[in-house]
């Protein structure tokens, strides 16, 4: 109920107890050197007074700063109302002959208005009260005359509500002025905002950190076959299942974005298949951000968030047309590499001098039209594994591999295709610790489909050779607790820096001289990027114009824990199931590049 600023409280306070010390002066003065008898009435500073004032000064300066830490409203009324009973007091004992006391009264009734309207009226009140006892003659008459009483009442009337006035339209507390606005327009902005909330036709969800479903809007409870009344309260996993999709061992894919967010604190989208209480499958895509109520963000943990609020749109129809658009270009890719193959094997039966007999001139051609269809059943091949690798069809076999031993083996086989263009191959990988006589090599393992993997390193020494010159291309391996790193550097051409973040893009080739003259599908990257993903893991290349590229993956690495686990469970299900077969390797994973 303070009305006023601090400020100006403190200054009635001080004015209060300069008043009571006055008076204590006062009556030292009178005991020291006493006036007239007629002054002393005057004045009236009798003992009573001098009691009263002592008691003023206690209240404010020990029991006012401490009633006004908890409540300053009551603590200034009650300065208020004790400096009311000392304009009584005094206006009594000096025989209602002064004034000044009235004047005070006067003062304390205007200056009270700093506390709120109550203060004056109930000083008013009593104003008027003693007024009508006095006329009544319930107590002591008046020693003025009823018409100077009445005036000066009138006047106290006045000025108290003046002081109500002039304060309310200058010191008033601006927030307690602009209480009643904000509260209307929070008020309003409730309406709109719940408004907007109900008419968006996207699902909001309201998540408390520990996971608890606080609200969700009238899409949302569409969405998900839940009344706001059965949701509100549940753990948001109860609404959202989601459900596992294509072959992927990636140990996050059932993660969703209110998941990672929770855990990081931070903002994230992802699309996942989801079972509902209304669908079986349906794929949403849901944009989590974390809700950050006071000033969470300028604290030193950012992770403190109050909540997650997750926008939720069903994207099922546009991920159902876009499987549509997949198998058509899956089949047509399936359809038009069979008879591009048996082009491509006539046209070698031709151009075989052992089997056909061709002028000079006709074996040109014919070389020329073996080469693009060379090219065109590349194009086939790696659009097929494309739409694979993009709806998750690709073919995968995960078992540990232990990647030194495997990028070993593979860079022997690899080498020819680069020695054929005078390039050096070299495996390097991460230098050992001693123990003894001997150096013990770190094992690094992963668990990955070889043959998925070997399509990865494949195609990148592929593109090693194919756009470098002359020098050397290095494998290299090496790795942390919990990554692998495997490498393929070249000295080639190199990329520029404005194209490297696009090259794992469908399509995406460098527009240069060497690019034109060296043919590609700009596939390669891209099926390397998914076949990465799908198992955790990432690519990324860093080049300097010039001077080469190196592309690297990392991908998780087992512990040697996890390594055994992997393996019994092999070993039992090879066990279960002796006619298994082993992998079976998809003869459209071949090709990449
Ligand atoms: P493709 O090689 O069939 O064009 P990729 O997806 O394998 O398609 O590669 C995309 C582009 O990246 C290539 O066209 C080439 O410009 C660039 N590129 C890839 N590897 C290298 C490399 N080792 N050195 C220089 N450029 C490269």
């Amino acid at each position: 109920m303070q009305h006023v600023k601090k400020e100006w409280i403190q200054r009635l306070i001080y004015s209060i107890a300069g008043i009571n010390v006055a008076m204590m002066l006062g009556y030292a003065y009178m005991q020291l050197w006493p006036p007239s008898e007629k002054t002393q009435i005057f004045w009236g500073i009798t003992e009573p007074v001098l009691v009263f004032c002592v008691v003023n000064i206690i209240y404010l300066l020990v029991v006012f700063p401490k009633i006004s830490k908890g409540n300053l409203w009551i603590s200034t009324v009650i300065a208020c109302a004790m400096l009311g009973i000392l304009s009584a007091l005094l206006i009594e004992t000096s025989q209602q002959s002064n004034s000044i006391y009235r004047l005070m009264t006067t003062v304390m009734l205007f200056a009270s208005a700093m506390t709120g309207p109550f203060v004056p009226i109930a000083g008013l009140t009593m104003v008027w009260l003693l007024y009508i006892f006095t006329l009544l003659s319930v107590v002591d008459p008046s020693r003025t005359s009823v018409t100077f009483y009445t005036a000066w009442n009138v006047f106290h009337t006045v000025m108290a509500y003046l002081g109500w006035l002039i304060i309310r339209k200058y010191y008033v507390r601006d927030d307690t002025r602009d209480l009643k606005k904000v509260s209307g327009l929070l008020e309003e902005e409730q309406v709109k905002a719940s408004m907007i909330l109900e008419s968006i036709t996207d699902g909001v969800i309201v998540i408390s950190p520990q996971g608890a479903v606080q609200l969700l809007n009238k899409s949302a409870t569409e969405m998900l076959g839940w009344s706001k009344d059965e949701a509100t309260g549940l753990d948001y996993k109860n609404l959202l299942i989601p459900q596992a999709e294509g072959n992927t061992s990636q140990p996050d894919s059932l993660k969703t974005a209110i998941d990672l967010s929770l855990q990081t604190g931070k903002s994230s989208q992802k699309v996942n298949l989801f079972k509902t209480r209304s669908k079986d499958s349906v794929y949403f895509d849901i944009v989590a951000s974390p809700v950050l109520l006071n000033n969470a963000v300028t604290t030193a943990q950012p992770e403190q968030f109050d909540g997650i609020i997750a926008v939720i749109r069903d994207v099922s129809a546009a991920r159902a047309e876009e499987q549509r658009r997949a198998d058509f270009i899956s089949t047509a890719s399936h359809e038009m590499r069979t008879p591009v193959a048996a082009i491509e094997g006539y046209l070698a039966l031709a151009l075989n001098p052992k089997l056909s007999q061709i002028d000079e001139k006709a074996k040109g051609y014919l070389s020329k039209a073996h080469e693009n269809t060379q090219h065109l059943g590349e194009l086939f091949q790696d659009l097929l594994t494309t739409t694979k690798a993009e709806d998750g069809r690709l073919v995968n076999h995960p078992e540990v591999v232990e990647m030194g031993e495997y990028l070993d083996k593979l860079t022997g086989d690899l080498r020819f295709a680069a020695e054929k263009k005078g390039l050096k191959t070299s495996f390097a990988t991460a230098t050992g610790t001693e123990a003894g006589s001997k150096v013990i090599k770190p094992l690094y393992y992963t668990y990955v489909d070889p043959l998925r993997i070997h399509e990865v390193i494949t195609n990148l020494f592929d593109n090693a050779v194919k756009y470098t010159e002359s020098g050397s291309i290095t494998l290299g391996l090496t790795g942390d607790q919990n990554t692998v790193q495997c490498s393929i550097k070249d000295t080639g051409h190199g990329i520029p820096s404005e194209d490297a973040k696009h090259l794992f893009q469908k399509f995406y080739r460098v527009d240069n001289s060497v690019t034109r003259t060296v043919g590609g599908t700009g596939l390669g990257l891209f099926i390397c990027r998914k076949i990465v993903e799908m198992y955790g893991g990432r690519i990324w290349v860093e080049s300097e114009l010039g001077q080469g590229s190196t592309f690297y993956i990392n991908l998780p690495r087992l512990s040697e824990q996890q390594v055994a686990q992997y393996q019994a469970a092999a070993t039992a299900q090879q066990t279960a199931q002796p006619d298994a077969k082993q992998t079976v390797y998809a003869p459209e994973a071949q090709s990449t590049g």
